[in-house]
């Protein structure tokens, strides 16, 4: 049995969330192999090939996959996913966008974020916004897999040694072309792969207040997340939000400022690792999931917590 891994990457660098999927694909167990399909993307394949526990890295270089479209990258996994038990990758905004068409192309169900593997066959995901957690066993010839990566903990990036293997294979399916894109640019880490995050909600009040939190997470190291009530308000852009129809996250510690807890935002992060939770109502739900929890005026809290970290 071997199982093929689809690497998340941006033709430069390996993305982390492509550890966890290994991890998860060793759990099912199995030779992995992981399919970089980019443009330019050799020192990709380069750095695949020392991800510990990958046994064969296969390397699609060419324009038709330079952006990832999923109308090319789709017929790609396609082709390679026919000599393998599982084809999986990770929940990202690109995993999402071409593996349901892998899926319906090779007429299978698609089994999406699961966050634990039973075996081979079953495997474990949240439905109702992480409220339960339902165990699905599929039969199909090929797994169609979606991983979360929270729910795994990321191999070692490197200590591998495995061998890189060029696709001849071009895909341009002729449907669909680049146009553009605009990136946030932030010199904080990104969300989903930062250690700390402190995150701010309605009760900021404005977008500028979020300074404070700016400044609090420049002195932690952390990046900056929001409720959806503080997107919603315009308060800040709608990549910082964390829970349901924003980013899951599951970091070392999760600090809470101005948000209720609502479940739609604990579907987001209440796997992080330490929550800490900064809210004036003591009666705030986000106190039940919350290890260690401040009823205080975030505008006198913050603050003081700041200046204690010097
Ligand atoms: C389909 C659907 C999907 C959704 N997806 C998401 C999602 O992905 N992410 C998300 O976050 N929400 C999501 N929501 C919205 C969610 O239901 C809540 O409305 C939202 O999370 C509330 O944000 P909030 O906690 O910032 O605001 P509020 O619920 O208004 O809470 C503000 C909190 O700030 C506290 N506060 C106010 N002033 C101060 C102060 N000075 N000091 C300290 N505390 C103070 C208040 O006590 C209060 O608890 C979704 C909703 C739906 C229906």
């Amino acid at each position: 049995m071997a199982i093929l891994v689809i690497a998340e990457h941006n033709n430069v660098a390996l993305a982390a969330a492509t550890l966890n999927t290994v991890a998860a694909a060793q759990q099912i167990g199995g030779d992995v192999h992981l399919l970089v399909a980019g443009q330019g993307c050799g020192a990709v394949a380069e750095a695949a090939a020392q991800v510990a526990g990958v046994a064969k890295v296969l390397v699609a270089d060419a324009p038709a996959y330079a952006h990832q479209l999923p109308e090319n990258v789709a017929p790609l996994i396609v082709e390679l996913a026919r000599g393998y038990s599982h084809v999986l990758a990770p929940a990202t905004t690109n995993g999402k966008n071409y593996l349901p068409r892998v899926a319906a192309l090779l007429d299978v169900d698609q089994i999406s974020e699961i966050v634990k593997v039973i075996d081979a066959d079953t495997f474990q995901r949240p439905i109702y916004a992480g409220n339960a957690i339902a165990t699905v066993q599929s039969s199909a010839a090929v797994k169609v897999i979606t991983v979360r990566g929270t729910g795994f903990d990321a191999v070692a990036a490197a200590g591998g040694s495995a061998s890189i293997e060029a696709i001849g294979a071009s895909c341009d399916a002729g449907v669909s072309s680049f146009v553009g894109e605009e990136l946030a640019k932030s010199e904080r880490p990104e969300l989903t792969a930062a250690k700390i995050i402190v995150s701010g909600g309605r009760g900021m009040q404005n977008g500028d207040n979020f300074q404070l939190l700016y400044g609090l997470a420049d002195k932690l190291g952390a990046a900056v997340g929001a409720s959806r009530a503080a997107v919603d308000a315009g308060f800040v852009p709608n990549d910082m939000q964390v829970g349901q129809t924003g980013k899951i996250v599951a970091p070392q510690l999760y600090v809470a400022v101005g948000i209720s807890g609502a479940i739609q935002h604990l579907a987001g992060m209440k796997d992080s690792k330490v929550i800490v939770a900064i809210n004036k109502d003591e009666e705030a739900p986000i106190f039940q999931v919350a290890d260690y929890g401040l009823v205080a005026d975030l505008f006198e809290a913050v603050p003081e917590l700041s200046a204690q970290l010097g």
